[in-house]
């Protein structure tokens, strides 16, 4: 099963991540693991990847593709991967294919677990966290006892500065803009599968199975 995972940021691709890494037993490529081993093995495109980095300059393209090529090749990933975080651009995705082509793989599924944008801000927005023991709670979804005042210890909740609605609005809407090509890009290739992400976690999962049919 070689498969490649996206959803919006607090869509829940963690957690289904996790699941299928479990239930088809393939390794979880995530770009930031890769990068942080990369690194830690001191391999030639991770020193060139930390000196950017170390400027506090964007990776460029051929150097996260490299790195993702590199982890692609090894052993664990022959019978299957999921790979996470990556492509990120048209670019990405296109150079992506071009190695895929090459080395005669082919990816079986591109899953979008789809939480609608409005659905992810109320969840956001709705967040509130004990600064003293850091519980976390949700107005909504999960409230405490009394408003305002955490269940574990009796101190104030406080909302955390990036759970406004503003903020919440523009990161989700900076996710869509960059990532609405790259659905499309997959959706003409036919392996697109979109799984309502708007249900209970294990449902969610149920569906993945189903959308990949096994
Ligand atoms: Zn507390």
């Amino acid at each position: 099963m070689k498969l490649l995972i996206m959803g919006r940021p607090g869509a829940g691709k963690g957690t289904q991540a996790v699941n299928i890494r479990e239930y088809y037993n393939i390794p979880h490529i995530s770009t930031g693991d890769m990068f942080r081993a990369a690194i830690k093995n001191q391999t030639k495109l991770g020193l060139e990847a930390k000196s950017y980095m170390d400027k506090g300059a964007l990776v460029p393209d051929e150097v996260t593709i490299g790195i993702v090529e590199e982890r692609l090749l090894a052993e664990d990933c022959k019978d299957g991967f999921l790979l996470d975080g990556f492509p990120r651009t048209i670019a990405q995705a296109e150079a992506l294919d071009a190695f895929l082509k090459k080395n005669g793989i082919k990816l079986d599924a591109v899953l979008d677990v789809n939480v609608p944008q409005e659905i992810l801000v109320r969840r956001m927005v709705g967040r509130r966290v004990c600064k003293n023991c850091g519980a976390t709670f949700h107005v909504e979804f999960n409230a405490p006892k009394v408003e305002g005042i955490c269940d574990n210890c009796g101190s104030p909740l406080i909302q955390r500065a990036d759970d406004t609605e503003a903020t919440a609005k523009n990161r989700l809407t900076v996710y869509d803009n960059q990532t609405a090509p790259l659905l499309e890009f997959y959706k003409k290739q036919n392996i697109l599968k979109t799984v309502n992400g708007d249900q209970p976690l294990d449902k969610v999962f149920d569906d993945i199975k189903v959308v990949l049919g096994a």
